[in-house]
């Protein structure tokens, strides 16, 4: 039976810290969906389109990740493509139980899908799409936190 992981988040928008979440996974399971949650509750810089299209860009030389959004819940978002895991990063004790809430909900809500952790890699532990949106509004450089399309695409949001 083939491995399959649903990674999802807000992405908005992607960067490295994502990237080396959903690279390092890739070598894990046989698949990984990374979805784009859907919620109207936050107020995104980028629309779902948009991030789609910015993860599917960054990660189209990975062969076995697909790029989907969901709403409602993702336990059965990921009952519907067949995943028995959720991937998830971890940055800082911070994030910790946040993730540990959210885990037990999926679990009791679910509890054939398994929810796992990769640490993030030292050098994007403080990396997050909200800080990345802060420093490009005021036009620092984000060259090394974010791939080249992606610092494109936040230069123009901040421009028009
Ligand atoms: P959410 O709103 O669900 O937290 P995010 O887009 O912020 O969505 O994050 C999606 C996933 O990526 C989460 O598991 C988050 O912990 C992880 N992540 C975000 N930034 C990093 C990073 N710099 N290093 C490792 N994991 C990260």
């Amino acid at each position: 039976m083939a491995s399959i992981a649903v990674c999802p988040g807000s992405f908005d928008p992607i960067t490295y810290g994502h990237l080396d979440i959903i690279r390092r996974g890739a070598k894990v399971f046989d698949k990984i969906y990374v979805v784009v949650l859907n919620n109207s509750a936050k107020n995104p810089l980028f629309t779902v389109g948009e991030r789609i299209n910015l993860i599917k860009e960054v990660t189209k030389e990975i062969p076995n990740v697909e790029v989907d959004e969901f709403s409602g819940l993702l336990v059965d978002y990921a009952k519907s493509v067949n995943a028995t895991a959720i991937l998830r990063g971890l940055r800082a004790v911070s994030d910790f139980e946040y993730e540990m809430q959210i885990t037990s909900m999926n679990r009791y809500l679910n509890d054939h899908v398994e929810t796992f952790f990769m640490m993030t890699n030292n050098q994007y532990s403080f990396l997050s799409s909200s800080i990345v949106k802060e420093a490009a509004k005021y036009n620092g450089d984000i060259s090394k936190l974010v791939p080249t399309v992606v610092e494109r695409e936040l230069k123009r949001k901040f421009t028009t």
